[in-house]
């Protein structure tokens, strides 16, 4: 589990900045698609997630923080969002409200994983979710929306996947096809994969194991399984995705990592070496019985998962850097200026400068070393002969010419000298 730290005292994390940013653009982009931000808790009823996310996942299997509180019921930090937003939803009668509804959040999850760059115990998720709308444009604007993030970050080089794993009616002959498949490696499959073979063979195509990657390559092609209908949404999203433009390549091979999928599912997948093998920005797809099998109504859902720690690592590895520098920097001249500086510099920061000032006082020097090290756009000196004449100078740190000022009119003056010219 991570501190995230501003400036460049983090580490190997991004600086908060950044996190900021992707926060930001996230809220502003998401909102412009209609989605309303929903915070849940970081605990939930530890069933919440072997019911949804599936007992025979890595997720539930392994990786869940799960403990009893003091009346003993089990608790698990959530492992990730879809859950407990699915439990928010039929919780708060959503459906009976409104037909269709489309929420987004940003927050912790946890897994206990073993740590490397780009995979934590605690990290954060940007997801969205969208229910009541079982057509392919809902899938295909739930990928939209990844990729216009993704493009108004200016990350680049990352690829849409896309699959689909069929339904109750065409799964269950596939996943017999494959069955037969994996029972003929069952030797060479991991010790894991032996049990998910018995119990959710699908999941096999999910591990990372070497062997067992092999094995699940040779499997059997689930889009060559897919009944009518699966097939006609299927066909139907790759024409849509095609109609806004957005590029995606087909892999059949993709189940992702939890038990709830129908149909669709994608993933964000980043070529940048940075990310070592924790490549996979994000990932999502349909779950049109999530609903209903946590006890709620027939209602159909598409949503997305994205790896926040991992999009600040590929903005922090391209070398952008965010965050402004301030404005100006107030320094003191002699001691008996120095109320009058300190309220200058809080004036200043109501009308909306940023405005650094040194608290602890001391020689000019100083004051103007730390000025260099905030990266202030300008400085000011006050002393003596500018409380007498209410005129001050604005040094440019980059160099070039004082700008004169008037101490009323600092801030004008600041504004101007920022506008392009
Ligand atoms: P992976 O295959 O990398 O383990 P996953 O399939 O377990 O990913 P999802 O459950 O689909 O991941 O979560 C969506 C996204 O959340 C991932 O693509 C990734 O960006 C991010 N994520 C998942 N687990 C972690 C983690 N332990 N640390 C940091 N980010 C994570
Ligand atoms: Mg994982």
């Amino acid at each position: 589990m991570n501190d995230l730290l501003p400036g460049e005292l983090g580490g190997e994390m991004a600086p908060v900045e950044t996190w900021q940013h992707v926060e930001r653009t996230t809220r502003e982009l998401f909102s412009r698609f209609g989605y309303g931000e929903i915070r849940t808790p970081t605990l939930e009823d530890t069933a919440l997630f072997v019911r949804s996310v599936g007992e025979e996942t890595d997720i539930v299997g392994k990786e869940m923080y799960t403990f009893d509180d003091k009346a003993g019921r089990s608790l698990s930090l959530r492992p990730e969002g879809t859950a407990p937003a699915a439990r928010a939803y039929i919780e708060h009668a959503v459906s009976n409200q409104e037909p269709l509804t489309r929420w987004y959040y940003i927050g912790p999850m946890f897994r206990y994983e073993r740590m490397k760059t780009g995979r934590y115990r605690q990290f954060f998720q940007i997801g969205a979710e969208a229910y009541g709308s079982k057509e392919p444009a809902q899938d295909v604007e739930v990928m939209d929306m990844v990729v216009q993030l993704l493009e108004a970050l200016g990350l680049q080089d990352i690829s849409l996947n896309i699959n689909s794993l069929g339904d109750e009616a065409c799964r269950p002959a596939y996943q017999q096809k494959l069955v037969e498949h994996l029972t003929a490696h069952r030797a060479e499959l991991c010790e894991d994969c032996q049990r998910r073979l018995e119990r959710n063979p699908l999941r096999v195509l999910d591990c990372k194991n070497e062997k067992c990657q092999a094995i699940a390559r040779a499997a059997p092609d689930i889009l060559q399984f897919l009944c009518e209908p699966c097939k006609a949404h299927f066909d139907e999203v790759k024409r849509k995705l095609d109609a806004l433009g957005v590029r995606y390549v087909i892999n059949p091979q993709m189940v992702r990592g939890l038990d709830y999928y129908t149909r669709t599912t994608f993933e964000f997948i980043a070529a940048h070496p940075a990310l070592g093998t924790a490549s996979t920005v994000g990932g999502g797809g349909r779950y049109d019985k999530l609903v209903k099998s946590l006890g709620g109504p027939d209602v159909p859902a598409v949503g997305f998962g994205l790896g926040l720690d991992r999009l600040t690592l590929l903005l922090k590895e391209g070398g952008q850097q965010y965050g402004a520098p301030p404005d100006v920097f107030i320094a003191v001249a002699d001691e008996g200026s120095a109320d009058e500086a300190f309220a200058l510099a809080s004036r200043l920061r109501r009308e909306g400068l940023k405005v650094e000032f040194d608290t602890r006082g001391g020689s000019l020097r100083s004051q103007m070393k730390r000025a260099d090290k905030t990266r202030a756009r300008f400085t000011l000196v006050l002393g003596q002969a500018e409380r007498e004449s209410g005129k001050a100078q604005l040094k440019p740190m980059a160099g070039g010419e004082p700008i004169p000022v008037a101490l009323g009119e600092v801030a004008q003056a600041v504004r101007a000298a920022a506008a392009p010219r």
